[in-house]
């Protein structure tokens, strides 16, 4: 990747992780999913909107580093509006992005997360959120740990 590029992704992890988006507990859900990353010491939980196997609205809250909460807020902005299926998909293609199993082909702007897959620390920090929507999607009410 070359280096301005690599400036950019920094910044906009940076800016999301400063101004995180569909931040806040909303007045109304259908699910919601408590997830903590003992490592980082990141925790966060997600509330979502499914109805007829879509992603009606997604948002989150909680505290953590910069990456796990950057993570969230690009993951609710790409999978809000989503068919659950597709969501499901994202997850996974996330998930094997970060974990170096396949490249950012597919995955739009949450290539910005790559670099993480040379941390390894780091990749719990990512994926903490993409979990929570795991376990949601897949009706598991079981809270998310990465331990
Ligand atoms: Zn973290």
């Amino acid at each position: 990747m070359n280096p301005e590029l690599r400036a950019l992704y920094q910044e906009m992890i940076l800016d999301h992780g400063r101004r995180p988006r569909h931040f806040g507990v909303p007045e109304h859900y259908t699910h919601k999913m408590e997830a903590f990353n003992p490592l980082c010491g990141d925790r966060l939980t997600l509330y979502a909107t499914l109805e007829d196997g879509n992603v009606k609205a997604v948002q989150f809250e909680g505290q953590g580093c910069a990456i796990s909460m950057a993570s969230a807020s690009m993951m609710c902005e790409e999978v809000e509006g989503k068919a659950c299926a597709d969501a499901r998909t994202l997850y996974e293609h996330f998930q094997q992005l970060v974990t170096g199993q396949r490249g950012a082909e597919d995955i739009g702007r949450l290539e910005i997360l790559a670099g993480v897959r040379h941390f390894p620390s780091r990749v719990k920090c990512a994926t903490l959120a993409w979990h929570s929507l795991d376990h949601m999607l897949r009706g598991d009410s079981t809270p998310v740990s990465t331990e």
